[in-house]
């Protein structure tokens, strides 16, 4: 069976489905041309990051498709329920980026806070000492409190690594049970730590230092995060959005920042990805990067080989 992994797959992942007899194609197709080129070739599964959508109408036209399968977790950019009716298996690697998403907001967290993106873009130009008056308003996060909106995989993991730092953390998410957290110490030791979302985002917001959301994309598209939710917030909170375009609020977000309510934003997901909007990019208060939360050499070693032992056990002879 031919696969195309049109956003890549790991060498691990790829050589496991090699050596278990599958074709696994890695030459990027252009989206218009995904459909056309899975018919001409006879490939039968497709697996994608989120860069290439499976839509209803590349579904329809791929009618011999008994695969589609995301690398990662957020499957916003795949038709799955009409997929699924078509008789099309449509799997994901839910955990696997969980610790990598975790690093960077916590990258973010420390870079914000010592505005380490926006100095540097301005270390060419500027006079020394005033660059260095301009940032000397740094804050440590050892002692700040962080919300964590969205409670599930990628924010426990991300609690892990702030109650190691020293913050205090506050949990909001729909679901309230209390949580284990596994604090590692080194190699072989670890402490644990119970904390109980609540589901009262408002109540919370005024009390936090630092936010970082972890929702899936809504499935009415709102945002978790607009103008409402920017006034309740505590003047100069710091907001890392690493988890989809549109929870934030993005017009919003710019009068935020611009009438000093928020110090600082952490962009990893944009709503008009791969086009984010130019005023979001050249922000001195806003540190950007380009949709890398699973992007280690860890995350896609685990999530290849998540996706091959998914596609052995299903597909396999
Ligand atoms: P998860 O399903 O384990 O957790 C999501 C949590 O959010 C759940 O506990 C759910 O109850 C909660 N939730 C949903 N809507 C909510 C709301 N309105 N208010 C409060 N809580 C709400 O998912 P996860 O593995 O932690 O991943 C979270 C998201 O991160 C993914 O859906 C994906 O969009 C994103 N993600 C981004 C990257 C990246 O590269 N930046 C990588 C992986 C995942």
């Amino acid at each position: 069976m031919k696969i195309l992994a049109n956003d890549g797959i790991s060498a691990v992942g790829k050589t496991l489905l090699e050596k278990a007899g599958f074709i696994v194609i890695t030459e990027k197709v252009d989206q218009a041309d995904l459909a056309a080129t899975v018919n001409a070739q006879g490939i039968e599964m497709i697996l994608v990051r989120s860069a290439t959508t499976v839509r209803k109408e590349v579904i329809d036209a791929c009618p011999h498709l008994k695969l589609i399968g995301r690398g990662g977790v957020g499957m916003d950019n795949i038709d799955v329920a009409y997929a699924r009716e078509k008789g099309i298996t449509v799997i994901n690697t839910p955990a696997s980026s969980s610790q990598s998403v975790a690093e960077l907001v916590m990258g973010h967290l420390f870079s914000m806070s010592r505005f380490l993106n926006d100095s540097y873009k301005n270390m060419e130009h500027g006079d020394f000492a005033t660059l260095k008056k301009n940032y000397a308003k740094g804050i440590e996060l050892r002692g700040k409190t962080l919300g964590i909106i969205g409670f599930g995989r990628i924010g426990k993991t991300l609690a892990s690594y702030a109650l190691g730092a020293g913050m205090e953390v506050i949990a909001i998410d729909k679901k309230t049970e209390p949580c284990d957290i596994k604090i590692p110490i080194g190699k072989d030791q670890s402490v644990n730590y119970t904390i109980t979302p609540t589901a009262s985002l408002n109540n919370v917001l005024g009390s936090l230092d630092f936010i970082s959301i972890h929702v899936p994309k809504q499935n009415d598209g709102s945002a978790v995060i607009s103008a409402k939710e920017f006034a309740l917030m505590k003047k100069g909170v710091r907001i890392v959005n690493a988890a989809r375009g549109g929870v934030v609020n993005e017009i919003d977000l710019l009068e935020a920042l611009d009438n000093g309510n928020v110090a600082g934003i952490a962009l990893d997901v944009f709503e008009n990805e791969p086009n984010p909007n130019p005023s979001l990019l050249n922000h001195p208060k806003i540190a950007c990067t380009p949709h890398i939360g699973a992007a280690t050499v860890e995350a896609q070693d685990r999530i290849g080989e998540e996706l091959a032992q998914l596609i052995m056990g299903q597909f396999g002879k």
